[in-house]
């Protein structure tokens, strides 16, 4: 029968997972001849045989492919046959503009767990044990092709063993880059506090006995140091949070096993996707009522972040020895996770007893991803170890590669490349120095391992922001200011796919307005290019500025003012009794003459004034924190509405809360549990928002609305207006890989900075 041939090409992440081996096993099965290699394109394959079996390996090919690829786009063509007589993986080719994309850190796969302890294999107990479905990526890079000498296992030397399943296709290890046994490969060893090597037997034991007498140890991971400690010992954990200057902040916690974490969470089927999944984030789960880990891990909230091990280090110090273990990163705390040894022992003498080190060097610093899974989908809401680098596609390629710089908190950046932006992983709160150093590094990186020179910068419009700074300093490229919650709004369209004007709802703490106000409510109609603010949270002073932000009982007096028009002494409410006679009198003179008293239309402010005014939370120790603690008492089973507060919705322009905030009070007044206020004032403020949408609607037309800003973490909140807005037939668009938060603004000031730009040229 005439043989038939085929030329194919395979785009995404298809290099470095083990794509070609997987290709050329499928082609032997097959019985086909031919050839694959990587190309700057991606992989191409030419693949001759009979028509069926051909047929056969093209329907097998996107089904089977290895766990860690992420096939885009596969294209095809036929062509003549030339009648090869086998199919080999042939020598890659690597010219001017590569698409090779370096796949981001995975955890340990099953194979390489049974291996690692089966007491009859070469790598039992070999904490670094890895194959091409596992093991560090991202973090172990510096340069481009994705190659062992450009990676930090280029000082170690393969074994015979190890180099002959590195060179063998048929091996699970076939080009796995980080591949090593003990030896030929990197070892761990522990140290005191000064970096004194600790002489015993067995590190990993004698570690493991550490943390079981109450001890902290520093443990060098995948992206960065963790500090572990017994999650059962409350006194080592509230140790734990005094030396890292922690006060309440939750921990996040590691369990050995998923049956494990279902002794103390309640864990639903896409919560278990997500935790076995090889990205291996921590997930956010409801915890038990009965939850045996220590107090101080979580204070006052009702959810506990789990994760399970994800390198073999991991496994060999939680399997048999521990249910949980507090893994939170290793730093003081905002500042960057540590990643190099010295650094780590320099930086965290302070924090650990002990360090458990190894010599792999960190080259990527990358902190844990967090995702929480409600409204029915897994959400991302910090992207980093294990997604980085994975790009998000555009649907429209930018038209040059742009580098957006973020925001000021919680910043990521992005560069653009045709139909990719690929986000950097999380760098933090750039007012702190190490942290701005990582933001610079983070940019050289990008660029270098995609082998893109930005064309165009956007950035945020706070002049303040040291992201903006940065901008504004790079010369000779365009640049294009970005207001902080049309990126938001633009971020969730192009995550969606969505390029026609929307209506958008962008509820965050704050961000820079056009009008030079603190915005942070707002209702915007839009697209890339352009929005209009439709509507918007009646704004109120912040009396102190930044102060009322760590300190949101004076919010909720200037809220008590607004709502009451002064007629209401603070007095009558138990919460804001502890404020002395004095201050009083000083803050209502600046909130009478409106100096330091910037207006703001923040709904994070809204949430943080009702939490004080319940006496829930008056000062904060993190970010968020009034808001989330007002989310954490709200009663599931309340769902009555304020209805006296809907007549602050009117049609364009401020819409009013002070009905809203009067209802709080009385509610609270008489007497009332701020368990059902709290849930009161979500249900009621999701109803408002809705009413406020159909008013845009009917004038414009849009049934569409994107979801976006860090309110939109506030699960009660996001469910009750999702359930709201789905039931009266509205198409929204919620953010799931992209963070609802300032994390994935820099993907939105991307796509608008394109849009700016193509207007510019097209005039
Ligand atoms: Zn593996
Ligand atoms: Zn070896
Ligand atoms: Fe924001």
């Amino acid at each position: 029968m005439a043989t038939v041939r085929y030329k194919i090409h395979v785009n995404g992440i298809v290099q470095g997972v083990g794509f070609r081996p997987f290709v050329y096993r499928l082609a032997h099965d097959c019985r086909l001849t031919g050839f694959v290699f990587n190309s700057p394109e991606g992989v191409l394959i030419e693949a001759e045989g009979e028509p069926e079996q051909v047929e056969m390996f093209l329907r097998r090919l996107p089904s089977e492919a290895p766990p860690l690829a992420k096939i885009v786009q596969i294209r095809k063509e036929k062509i003549a046959p030339n009648g090869d007589t086998e199919f080999v993986i042939r020598r890659s080719l690597r010219d001017a503009a590569p698409v090779t994309l370096i796949p981001p850190d995975m955890g340990i796969c099953e194979d390489c767990l049974r291996e690692l302890f089966n007491p009859r294999d070469r790598r039992y107990r070999y904490p670094f044990i890895n194959c091409t479905n596992c093991g560090p990526r991202f973090t172990i890079v510096y340069s481009i092709p994705y190659d062992r000498p450009f990676t930090s296992m280029r000082v170690f030397e393969m074994c015979s063993r190890c180099a002959r399943e590195y060179h063998d296709p048929a091996d699970r290890r076939f080009h796995a880059q980080p591949n090593a046994c003990p030896e030929c490969g990197p070892d761990v060893w522990l140290c005191d506090r000064l970096g004194r090597r600790l002489p015993c037997a067995d590190p990993i034991t004698e570690a493991v006995r550490l943390i079981a007498a109450g001890k902290i140890v520093a443990i060098r991971g995948l992206g960065g140091f963790h500090l572990a400690v017994d999650a059962f010992n409350d006194q080592a954990v509230n140790e734990l949070r005094k030396r890292k200057r922690r006060p309440a902040k939750p921990f996040a916690l590691m369990a050995a096993s998923l049956e494990d974490i279902r002794q103390f969470c309640q864990v639903g089927q896409k919560e278990e996707q997500q935790l076995r999944s090889q990205i291996r984030p921590i997930v956010l789960l409801r915890a038990r009522e009965d939850a045996a880990v220590a107090p101080s891990v979580a204070p006052r909230n009702r959810y506990l972040g789990f994760m399970l091990p994800y390198t073999p280090l991991h496994y060999l110090i939680l399997k048999n020895h521990f249910r949980a273990l507090v893994m939170t990163s290793g730093n003081l705390s905002e500042e960057p996770i540590a990643i190099a040894n010295d650094e780590a022992i320099r930086r965290l003498s302070g924090i650990a007893d002990a360090f458990l080190l190894h010599n792999r060097e960190i080259l990527q610093r990358c902190d844990d991803s967090i995702v929480r899974v409600y409204g029915g989908e897994a959400r991302v809401l910090r992207r980093s170890r294990g997604f980085v680098p994975a790009p998000v596609f555009l649907k429209t390629p930018t038209r040059v590669s742009i580098l957006a710089c973020g925001p000021e908190l919680k910043n990521t950046v992005a560069l653009s490349r045709g139909e990719t932006v690929f986000l950097s992983q999380h760098i933090g709160d750039l007012d702190n120095p190490e942290a701005f150093r990582f933001f610079e590094h983070a940019i050289e990186h990008l660029k270098k391992i995609l082998e893109v020179e930005p064309e165009a910068i956007a950035y945020d419009l706070h002049p303040e922001y040291l992201s903006t700074k940065w901008a504004l300093k790079q010369e000779s490229l365009p640049k294009v200011g970005v207001q902080h919650h049309h990126a938001h709004l633009a971020s969730v369209m192009a995550e969606n796919g969505v390029e026609d004007r929307i209506i958008g709802l962008v509820l965050d703490g704050t961000g820079m307005g056009t009008d030079g106000t603190i915005w942070g409510g707002e209702v915007l109609v839009g697209d890339f290019s352009e929005f209009e603010r439709w509507a918007w949270l009646r704004p109120f002073p912040l009396v102190g500025g930044t102060r009322a932000i760590l300190e949101p009982w004076r919010v909720a007096l200037v809220l008590l003012w607004e709502a009451f028009e002064e007629t209401l002494p603070p007095s009558r409410l138990p919460s804001l009794r502890g404020v002395e006679e004095k201050t009083l009198e000083l803050l209502r003179q600046v909130y009478r003459k409106g100096i330091h008293a910037p207006f703001t239309s923040s709904c994070g402010r809204l949430f943080d004034g009702i939490s004080a005014l319940l006496g829930i939370c008056q000062k904060v120790d993190y970010e968020a924190q009034a808001a989330i603690e007002l989310e954490m008492v709200a009663d599931d089973g309340e769902m009555a509405e304020y209805t006296e507060a809907f007549s602050g919705v009117q049609g364009r322009g401020p819409v009013d809360t002070r009905p809203l905030v009067r209802s709080v009070v009385e509610d609270y007044l008489n007497g009332t549990e701020v368990e059902k206020i709290s849930a009161r004032f979500h249900n009621t403020l999701a109803g408002m928002f809705l009413r406020v949408l159909e008013n845009v609607s009917q004038e414009t037309g849009i049934r569409t609305v994107g979801l976006s800003g860090g309110v939109f973490q506030n699960v009660r909140f996001f469910e009750g207006l999702l359930e709201r807005l789905q039931r009266a037939g509205w198409n929204v668009l919620t953010h799931r890989e992209v963070p609802t938060n300032d994390g994935g603004i820099a993907l939105g000031q991307v796509v608008v900075a394109d849009a700016r730009l193509r207007m510019e040229t097209s005039q």
